[in-house]
């Protein structure tokens, strides 16, 4: 009998709340707690909540399912964890109600950015801090975001990942959430939507960890959650698009170097030797030039809290952090930062950031609506479906130009002995292009 690991791989789900690692692997593995979460923390989006208010149920139960199987294998006690804002009552209810029946808990998490970065969650809910350059599974831990749990359940039932739940919001007369076939270009999606203004951009994955874009031709992939219509000169926009340039320029004139960024950092508040102040003495006077203050840099996760947050100035080291990763990994410098036993900074409980505070801070109040799900089947002529769309080999397309494919039907496979993921066609339709990167089909809209 397959187990839950590999169904999830014949159905190709990856981590859908972040970079795409493949699923099947962190369900094979050996750990003694298994977090589902469910924090959604990033401003803007609600997509999550959506599942969770409507799918609580299933996640509870395969949640279950995935425990039973690891400790079945492992032969021990493994927990499972529900991770839930609290402001989300009426999703922490319907967890509550199905938590005691399938033998898991929920964690109410408070209502603060960052409460779904990994390393955050796993110490609310376990105590144990994941150490520096590591991953949950370093302290005996799994985290499976609540959509990736949905699309557990439903491989479970046989069912390919083939859609992607979406927020669509911003400056738009219908924002909504729905499922978006993948590899549906954003033109066949921004129009529909009623936009309110003629000089936009479109933010993908929200307004902390997420991007401007105005390509038109990008699809929604497996990993995207949002994309959010904002005028080209709101000053958000404008600070996400500050070149490179200008932020050194900006900083050598006015870094004060007084450490809000380190105070709020979540990694060093964790006890990573994480100190963004440090780097911006680095690039502002020539000094703490110790290449542990460099290197230091592959501990940034990107959260944006101190530049976005933070800073009373408006500079950004996690810009110069993630250049100098860029010029590490271009050297062939790997992360030598691996401290195991962290002491965490005793100002860290009061110094996660409330997420209202946040989306005024960055100006999006406007924008921050909890968007009605709409049901309907996302009308889409064709779709260009990538191969890569997650952590590791990029996946063998599997059908030939101008073959006849189904929704649900396998076009992309994991290379043989690799890391990797599966892809199925999310239309069906007639396989029009194909490449190292991508598979093209056309269908027949409904
Ligand atoms: S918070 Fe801003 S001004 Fe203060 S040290 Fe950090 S980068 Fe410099
Ligand atoms: S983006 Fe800033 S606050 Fe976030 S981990 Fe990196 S240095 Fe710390």
């Amino acid at each position: 009998m397959p187990t839950v690991a590999d169904l999830a791989r014949q159905a190709g789900v990856i981590g859908a709340g972040g970079a795409g690692f493949p699923t099947h692997i962190k369900l094979a593995s050996a750990v003694n707690t298994v977090i589902v979460n469910g924090a959604e923390c990033e401003p803007l989006m609600c997509g999550d909540l959506h599942l969770m208010e409507t799918r609580a149920g299933d996640i509870v139960a395969t949640l279950r399912k995935i425990v039973d199987e690891i400790s079945g294998r492992t032969g021990s006690e493994v927990k499972g964890v529900i991770g839930v804002k609290q402001k989300y009552d009426h999703a922490v209810k319907s967890f509550r109600d199905q938590a005691g029946k399938h033998g898991v808990s929920v964690l109410e998490l408070d209502n603060v950015y960052p409460a779904g970065d990994e390393h955050y969650l796993v110490f609310e809910a376990t105590g144990r801090a994941v150490p520096e350059g590591g991953i949950p599974l370093d302290v005996g831990v799994v985290v499976i975001n609540v959509g990736t749990m949905v699309n557990i359940a439903e491989a479970v039932n046989g069912k390919p990942v083939t859609e992607r739940i979406v927020t669509l919001g911003g400056a738009m007369d219908n924002p909504k959430v729905a499922f978006i076939p993948v590899g549906t270009a954003f033109g066949e999606i921004i129009p529909r939507l009623g936009v309110k203004i003629d000089d936009y951009v479109i933010l993908v994955n929200g307004p902390m960890m997420g991007r401007v874009t105005e390509d038109m031709n990008e699809v929604v992939t497996k990993t995207t959650g949002g994309l959010f219509v904002l005028p080209k000169d709101h000053s958000h926009v404008m600070r996400m698009a500050r070149p490179l340039s200008t932020e050194i320029r900006i900083g050598k004139s006015a870094c004060e170097v007084c450490r809000y960024c380190t105070d709020f950092c979540p990694r060093y508040l964790l006890g990573h030797r994480l100190e963004p102040h440090k780097i911006m003495r680095v690039i502002n006077y020539d000094r703490d030039l110790d290449s542990d203050t460099i290197t230091s840099a592959w501990l940034c996760c990107e959260c944006g809290l101190c530049d976005l947050w933070a800073c009373p100035m408006f500079l950004s080291p996690r810009v110069i952090y993630r250049e100098f990763k860029r010029r590490m990994r271009e050297a062939g410098i790997k992360n030598p930062h691996r401290r195991a036993d962290l002491t965490q900074d005793s100002y860290r409980p009061f110094r996660g950031v409330p997420a209202d505070k946040l989306m005024r801070r960055l100006g999006l109040s406007e924008y921050d609506v909890k968007a009605p799900f709409d049901p309907a089947p996302w009308p889409v002529s064709s779709v260009r479906i990538p191969l890569n769309q997650h952590i590791g080999a990029t996946a063998l397309p599997v059908v030939k130009q101008g073959e006849k494919v189904t929704k649900g039907q396998l076009i992309g496979e994991i290379p043989e002995g690799k890391l990797g993921a599966r892809y199925h066609a999310s239309i069906s339709g007639v396989v029009t292009a194909i490449s190292t990167s991508h598979i093209g089909i056309s269908g027949q809209v409904k």
